[in-house]
């Protein structure tokens, strides 16, 4: 009898190695049924919110439900819908403002008067604590996104792109089967297409996209589909 042989520890199989993965939850908020997504790291459960533009009660609530830990607030634009509880949601919890761009300072200023004309309940303008730039990233737990800036819809538009994923968070920018408007003051079609065909289209057909309003989609169906930017 080889003794002892039996007793010899057996090789443990590894734990199947688990990459920390971005994972997301999207919440319509306010009466324009703006899609505000809670992003975060499923490592860390460390959250970012993207866009509140109100119901701040509803977005407590979801954060709560997933167990996560809100440490930031990222804006794509400065239009009431998606920035106006921002204020109000980082005085509460004391959270960082990363974005927009600058070129949105005038919506930002403008956000009572959006207000007011929108039937919102009062919004503050507030002072963001970083503002974002074409190629920027953000982090948020152990996940990087990248930042790409899409002027058209506003001129300080911006979007979050995670390759992980293969998701993108684009606001107004596009669409399922539209694109966004552009008869705002400083909108502009011509560059909002650009925005979509330089700085979307790169991301690959097979990327979702969140818009900020209504269904996913993907960029290779509206490539296919979407009648503003079909073909380019
Ligand atoms: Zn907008
Ligand atoms: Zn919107």
């Amino acid at each position: 009898m080889l003794a002892g042989f039996a007793d010899r520890e057996t090789t443990q199989t590894p734990e199947k190695y688990k990459s920390p993965m971005l994972q997301y939850h999207t919440v319509p908020v306010t009466a324009f049924q703006q899609n505000c997504s809670l992003v975060w790291c499923d490592q860390t459960m460390d959250a970012a919110v993207i866009d509140p533009g109100g119901d701040i009660e509803q977005i407590e609530w979801e954060v709560e439900r997933l167990g996560l830990n809100l440490k930031a607030i990222w804006i794509t634009h400065a239009h009431i819908d998606h920035a106006g509880g921002t204020s109000e949601l980082a005085a509460k919890h004391a959270l960082p403002i990363i974005g927009p761009h600058e070129g949105d300072q005038f919506w930002i200023d403008g956000l009572p008067q959006q207000g007011a004309m929108f039937g919102f309940p009062h919004s503050d303008p507030f002072v963001p604590t970083r503002w974002l730039h074409d190629g920027d990233t953000v982090t948020i737990g152990q996940e990087t996104l990248n930042v790409r800036h899409c002027p058209g819809h506003t001129p300080g538009h911006v979007v979050f792109h995670s390759p992980q994923i293969d998701r993108a968070f684009v606001g107004d920018v596009l669409f399922a089967g539209s694109i966004g408007r552009t008869d705002f003051p400083q909108g502009n079609h011509q560059q909002l297409i650009d925005s979509i065909v330089q700085r979307l289209w790169p991301m690959g057909d097979q990327t979702i996209f969140i818009p900020g309003h209504g269904p996913e989609s993907s960029f290779g169906r509206e490539r296919k589909l979407n009648p503003y930017v079909s073909g380019t």
